[in-house]
């Protein structure tokens, strides 16, 4: 099956009561047993649920693994996937992760003995020298937020293999849709399905999918122990997002596109950060392991007081943290979602106080252009 295909049909397998063609919400914690311990393969929700197993269903044919899992969030299947190592393990990040997986190894994960260490893993080099001998895993987010920096996902299994540990990808910006990490030897894939998978910004959500059985047996005993399960309402809600996550991501990618090349030739912008852009450092690997560049694009627009003057004039792009769903909406990282950050170590990665992130809509592109240039004009006229 075609992954459009698999986004409309994966996961249902038809109530045979009624007929019913997309898959019930079900609302219920524990389930009748024939006899006692004997169950039909639901006992009691934390452990599975018939609206989680469908959702679970997806992504997993999506991303081609064995299994799947749906968490509370995008963080909580980090945390689980992280609870697959023991005190005194060791991971090798992307150095410009997300905020909250920076803030989980460093602030709490490092609490129970789990170190992490920090590596530009676009540079496969720069990954091989930061593995120790107790280094399980290697983390990686390919592009990066907000740069959209590029790592070669076939050169780091390579290492990983040839190490005996771990390579887990977070998925979340580019989505099977476009990238299909275990085809290129990934063992874990995850996301934060509160962005594109949901896609209409009403939803908190983190899938996992596994490489292999015995991977995801070992994630659902975590997750059955912890517990940072995703509901059946959430887990309903995903699904229909999901059912137009390609035309959704067709449509952002065509209107990013567009934007991108606007950007690029316009006199007040200073760089822009596109990988379907063919100046962007990234933009040859990408065409080699993604069928598409995505909806994220990342801008200098130079002087900090120009920032303001931009954003005041945008009525289409709505201010605000996230990203990937149906609306645009704007950011700007070292205010905002990177403000954690010392200015000095922002700087140092290009996080300047200048650089606007938009997360591009399926709104219509004419529009979003109007927008875009009559913001400019107020700054190259202020
Ligand atoms: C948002 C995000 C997360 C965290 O997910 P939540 O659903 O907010 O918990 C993880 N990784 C990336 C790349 C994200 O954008």
């Amino acid at each position: 099956m075609k992954p459009k295909t698999m986004m409309i049909h994966s996961g249902i397998t038809g109530d045979e009561k009624t007929g019913a063609v997309s898959v019930p919400i079900y609302q219920v914690s524990t389930y009748k047993q024939p006899k006692a311990g004997e169950h039909t393969g639901y006992e009691y929700s934390r452990t599975a649920n018939p609206t989680r197993t469908a959702l679970e269903t997806v992504i997993r044919d999506l991303e081609g693994g064995a299994n799947g899992y749906a968490f509370g969030s995008g963080m909580a299947a980090i945390t689980a996937v992280m609870m697959l190592f023991n005190s005194g393990d060791h991971i090798v990040l992307t150095d410009d992760v997300y905020g909250g997986t920076y803030r989980v190894m460093t602030k709490v994960l490092n609490r129970i003995g789990i170190k992490s260490t920090f590596v530009d893993t676009s540079d496969p080099e720069a990954v091989k020298k930061a593995i120790l001998p107790e280094t399980k895993a290697v983390y990686i987010e390919s592009p990066t937020n907000p740069l959209l920096k590029m790592t070669d996902l076939q050169a780091i299994s390579r290492i990983t293999k040839e190490a005996g540990i771990l390579m887990i990808v977070d998925n979340t910006f580019f989505t099977p849709y476009f990238q299909k990490p275990i085809s290129y030897g990934a063992d874990i894939v995850l996301h934060s399905a509160t962005k594109y998978l949901g896609g209409h910004s009403d939803v908190v959500g983190g899938l996992v999918v596994t490489a292999t059985e015995e991977l995801g047996e070992e994630l659902h005993f975590v997750q059955n122990s912890t517990g940072g399960i995703l509901g059946p309402q959430d887990a309903w809600l995903l699904m229909r997002g999901m059912k137009t996550l390609g035309l959704r991501m067709e449509a952002h990618q065509q209107n990013a596109q567009k934007i991108a090349e606007f950007l690029e030739q316009h006199p007040a912008i200073t760089r822009v950060y596109y990988p379907g852009l063919s100046a962007h450092p990234g933009h040859e690997l990408a065409k080699t392991q993604a069928t598409g560049f995505g909806g994220m694009i990342s801008f200098d627009i130079g002087k900090e007081e120009n920032v303001d003057v931009f954003l005041s004039q945008l009525k289409l792009f709505t201010i605000a943290e996230s990203l990937g769903a149906v609306e645009s909406l704007i950011s700007v990282p070292a205010r905002m979602t990177h403000a954690s950050i010392p200015k000095e170590r922002r700087e140092e990665l290009g996080i300047t106080d200048g650089l606007i992130r938009i997360s591009v809509g399926i709104e219509d592109i004419d529009d979003l252009l109007h927008d875009i240039e009559q913001g400019l004009d107020a700054v190259t006229n202020g």
